[in-house]
Parts: C-alpha cells; structure tokens; sequence
C-alpha cells in the first residue's frame, strides 16, 4: 500500500519507544548536518510512504527529519540536491560471500554439489589467503556500494581481512567467525575457528559499521556440534547467525544421513531458530519447516538468482513464508553463484521468478520485493532497529537514484521502476552511517583503479591453479 502525502506535517516523529528527547538530539547540534532535497523519498515505513518533493535531514549518523513538499525546510545547512532522484533506503543484502568476487567467472553452468565439491573448494583450499579475502572484499564492497547496497552478510574466511576491507570501503557489513566441517585456509577446524571468537566481538562491539555475527556452512559439511557452538557464540552476543538451508533438492536427505535429523528440525533442536538467525536459501523448505521458522523468528535470506544458475527446480515458498510472517530478504550469495552483486538485479528476477513458477502475474509485486530488499533484509538480520527505512532516529544509509534517463522516463509509481527498470548503475549518491561513500557514481573511500588492478594480478594465479586441480582430478579418475 503506498500514500503520497499532501499535507504540510514536518514528519519529524521520533522512532516508537524512543522518548521526546534522545541524548543523540541534544548533541545535534555538533553533528554534521546535510539536507537531501528535491527527490521523491521512498520512505519504506509500515504505511508505505512516499514523498514527492520531500527531504530527508541527516545529521551525523543519524536521520533527523523527513519533510514533505510544503513542511519548512532548516535553513542555512549543506544541500544535497536530489532533483530527478529516488530517495531510498539503502539495500540490504542478506546472503554472501564477498571475497568470491575474485572467482567469478572461474566455473559455472554446472550442479551445485559438482560446482561447489569439485571446483570452488579445491580451488578455496589452494588460494584462499589474508591478502586474497582483503581484495576480494574490497572489490565487492566497491561494487555493492555502487548499486546502492549499504549493507551485505558475509560467510567467508580470514574474518578479520574481511572487515578492514569493509571498513576502509565504508559499507556496513556482517562479518564474523565461520565453521565448516573440514580445514580451512584460516583454520584446521571449526573447533579452532571459534576458540578465540569472543575476541572477535569485543573488538567490534561498538563499531559504527562492523556488526560482528557468526556462520554455519551448512549440515551437509558440518557436524551438528560446531553449528551448534557456532550458533551459541552469536546468541552470546546477540548477533546475527547465518547458515545455508535446503538449497538442493537433494540436500535434505544428505543432511538426515549424516546427522540423523533433517535441517530445520535439527536447527530448533539447538534453539537456532531465533531471530536474527538467517537461513540462506530455504529452497526446499517444507510447510513443517515454515511453520517451524515462524514459531521461532527466524529470517529467510531469498536468493533467486543464484538458485536459479545453480538449477533449482523450483522456487523457494517465499509468499508461503511471507504468509507465515517470517521475515524474508534477497540475497546475491557469492559472486562466483549469480554472477554480480547488483540488487536491482536481484529485485527484477525475484519478482519475476515467482510470477513465472505459479503463473500468477499478481505474485510479488514491485512493493512486496523492494520492501524484501530493504526493511525486510533489515528484519532478516535483526537490525531493523538501525537500518531498512527512512525513519528517524535510524542510520543515515542513504541511496540516490537517478531516474532522468531513457529507461526511467516517464515516472509514474517509484516501486515499478525500483524493481523493473532500474540497475545499479543508475545509483548516484550512496551514504552509509551518515557519509557519503559514493558520490556521483564515484566511490569516494578507496581507490577503485588500485583495487581492480589488485583483482587482476590474483587472476594469473588463480587460473594457473584451478588448471592444476583439474589436472590432478582427471589423472586419478579411473579411465
Ligand atoms: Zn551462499
């Protein structure tokens, strides 16, 4: 349901349960202030709000006002002219694995478990280094940046790597301790990966953008006991706690052999249903299982994309889902899987993909997908407290897209063009926590050209031994 208001009202309102006054108000005036005018500001609240004309206040981190066309403006601060843009809500990717962004292209058009087994894991085993994790994250938090995701959950090794490249890049991010049930390039064994993890979230407690979470791979690699510790760990700190969920037909019954229940089932056994929890994938979820995941508060992180080159042969329930009130958000999952980062991208197929698996073109409509990728991403990480909408008192991450171009003229409902017709490309202006990271299409945090040369020099490297692992795989098949 959207609104276009037409009153005067300065919608300055603090958040619910937030008081009149908060100390983050009485120090406003030391912030840095800056008044983005002029665009229609998508506001993403439980109304659906939407402000043609309108502005949003930004001071420090913090968004401190919204005004409609009429409501008077404050004077005498910076302007951020958003003449001929959509105002929205940062995107939130829910799913992951940054650092891929240096495999990308390496392997594809083959199953998961042939994909995966057979060439992303060899290839992880033999490359995968502090200095690899630090590029790679960086490449894809450039790219993310600018197609307007403001924050991404990360699954992936060298976690401290990882986040000082999201850091340096300015992109919030989930980043944290990961088990999987054999080495790692990081570690010898998921016991080893979290025996100083506290270490992890103490570090990172306060940080502005660094929001420490831990990770499963999945029960078809890893026992019951490290997910369950891994999972302990993130309920510890109230933190996010991602694992991959029923994405292959097949994977169920894989994961009943090994560890004697299926998936969700054995997730509510050790209370990992909770919110905050978020289960990548859930391709094959069962009605069982989403009645499970709504009983416990669980979020679903929907990635069609990725499912769809890896030969899902179905879609995931994601209106079943949606219907049982769990939170659901879109995913990329690992650049090596999609193959791009680009959430416009990602809203156009997810909306399409569920028309085209029931036959209903009423299924997912533009606002039920762009709420997906932003308050309902928020939700999936339990960070909708901070992140998601336009809502004051909440993070200033802010995107801006322009839409005086062939293929966004006319305008006439912002939804329709946000899913449909958009691309990354045509984001503009990017803040997250209140700094404009992007700007004119530019990344302003971090030298793109270094980093892209950067990418290119691992790439020798990683084709020279993706060779050898094929080679060594093809001399002791028997012939
Ligand atoms: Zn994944």
């Amino acid at each position: 349901m959207s609104r276009v208001s037409s009153s005067s009202l300065l919608l300055a309102l603090p958040l619910a349960g937030s008081g009149c006054s908060s100390p983050e108000a009485e120090s406003a005036p030391t912030a840095e202030r800056l008044l983005i005018t002029g665009g229609t500001v998508v506001v993403m609240d439980e109304a659906g709000t939407i402000l043609e004309g309108g502005a949003v206040l930004v001071e420090g981190d913090r968004i401190a006002g919204l005004f409609d066309r009429a409501a008077p403006r404050p004077a005498g601060i910076p302007v951020l002219d958003a003449t001929g843009q959509l105002v929205i809500p940062g995107l939130v990717n829910t799913h992951g694995h940054a650092a891929m962004s240096l495999l990308r292209g390496l392997a594809d058009d083959l199953p998961l478990m042939t994909w995966l087994e057979e060439n992303i894991f060899p290839a992880e085993a033999a490359l995968v280094a502090p200095d690899f994790v630090y590029w790679g994250t960086l490449l894809a938090s450039i790219e993310m940046l600018r197609s307007g995701t403001t924050t991404f959950t990360d699954m992936y090794y060298f976690r401290e790597e990882a986040a000082r490249a999201t850091i340096e890049a300015g992109i919030r991010a989930v980043v944290g301790p990961h088990v999987i049930g054999f080495p790692t390039p990081d570690f010898p064994t998921p016991e080893a990966s979290l025996a100083d993890a506290d270490a992890f979230f103490e570090a990172y407690r306060d940080h502005p953008t660094l929001v420490p979470g831990t990770a499963a791979h999945a029960f078809y690699t890893t026992p019951l006991e490290p997910v369950r510790a891994a999972h302990d760990l993130a309920r510890r700190h109230a933190a996010p706690f991602q694992i991959h969920v029923v994405e292959a037909s097949d994977e169920d019954e894989r994961v009943e052999a090994a560890i004697g229940m299926r998936t969700i089932p054995a997730l509510e056994s050790i209370g990992a249903l909770r919110p905050g929890t978020v289960l990548a994938h859930g391709t094959y979820l069962t009605e069982d299982d989403i009645a499970r995941i709504a009983a416990g508060g669980a979020g679903v992180a929907h990635n069609p994309e990725s499912n769809m080159k890896l030969g899902a042969s179905r879609a995931a329930p994601v209106a079943e889902l949606l219907a049982a009130g769990v939170p659901v958000g879109l995913g990329t999952d690992g650049p090596a899987s999609n193959n791009d980062l680009d959430m416009f991208g990602e809203m156009d197929t997810a909306a399409k993909l569920h028309k085209f698996a029931t036959g209903d073109p009423a299924a997912m409509p533009a606002e039920t997908v762009f709420r997906m990728a932003t308050a309902g991403g928020a939700r999936v990480l339990n960070l909708h407290d901070r992140i998601g909408s336009l809502e004051v008192g909440k993070r200033a991450d802010i995107v801006l897209v322009e839409t005086r171009s062939a293929h966004l003229t006319p305008l006439y409902r912002p939804y329709s063009h946000l899913v449909y017709a958009a691309r990354g490309s045509d984001v503009s202006t990017v803040l997250v926590n209140g700094r404009i990271v992007v700007r004119d299409g530019e990344i302003t945090t971090v030298d793109e050209a270094e980093v892209m040369e950067r990418a290119r020099g691992f790439a020798g490297q990683i084709s020279e031994v993706v060779r050898n692992v094929r080679r060594d795989r093809a001399a002791s098949e028997p012939n």
